[in-house]
């Protein structure tokens, strides 16, 4: 690594661990993370929640939730970058850099993520997921269960790069895989339609 790519890498990486922050307004009973209102959910509860939401709708159930991640990487990819324009950081050139730190260090409780390759040429990314929140260590299934996180990584990924992607997870622990496994890709009829500025 360059002496300018380091700069340029612990700048950045300053910049997420600054926003990287919880704030708990106890007066108003909210808790605000990256700027953004959360609550705070027992993993157990999202459980609940999805083998409730499988029962009753099925397939449909695991599509919801994708939708669900979707949308909530997509806010979490622009809530990223708004911040990353107001300190001045130059993010065309350290682009690949800000992407990859943003998504490995941005600590959501989804598990711990790691990009294995991103090619911005040919637009397809590998990430590795450990410690899953939607595997349930306790129960063995045939598909792979982690529908939010698949949803969430395309959004913020869709968001960040600018081009819609699509994908799939091709590793789950659910399934008795060592961990979890999504690849992504540029949805080929995509064009920059939002790219960051
Ligand atoms: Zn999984």
């Amino acid at each position: 690594m360059s002496s300018l790519e380091r700069y340029s890498t612990n700048r950045v990486r300053r910049l997420i661990g600054s926003i990287n922050s919880i704030r708990f307004k106890d007066d108003t009973g909210e808790v605000e993370y990256f700027g953004q209102q959360v609550v705070m959910l027992r993993r157990d509860a999202f459980t609940l929640i999805r083998d409730e939401l499988t029962r009753v709708a099925g397939g449909a159930g695991q599509v919801i939730l994708g939708i669900a991640g979707h949308t909530v990487g997509k806010e979490e990819g622009r809530a990223l970058l708004a911040k990353a324009k107001a300190p001045g950081v130059r993010l065309p050139q350290s682009l690949p850099i800000f992407i990859r730190l943003a998504v490995e260090e941005t600590n959501m409780g989804y598990g711990k993520v790691k990009i294995e390759d991103f090619s911005t040429e040919s637009g397809t990314v590998n990430i590795s997921l450990l410690n899953s929140f939607e595997v349930d260590p306790y129960r063995h299934t045939l598909k792979p269960t982690c529908a939010f996180t698949l949803g969430y990584l395309k959004g913020i990924f869709s968001e960040l790069v600018g081009r819609d992607f699509e994908g799939k997870e091709i590793e789950c622990k659910s399934k008795g895989d060592a961990g979890c496994k999504f690849r992504l890709a540029v949805r080929p009829e995509s064009n920059a339609g939002t790219s960051p500025k």
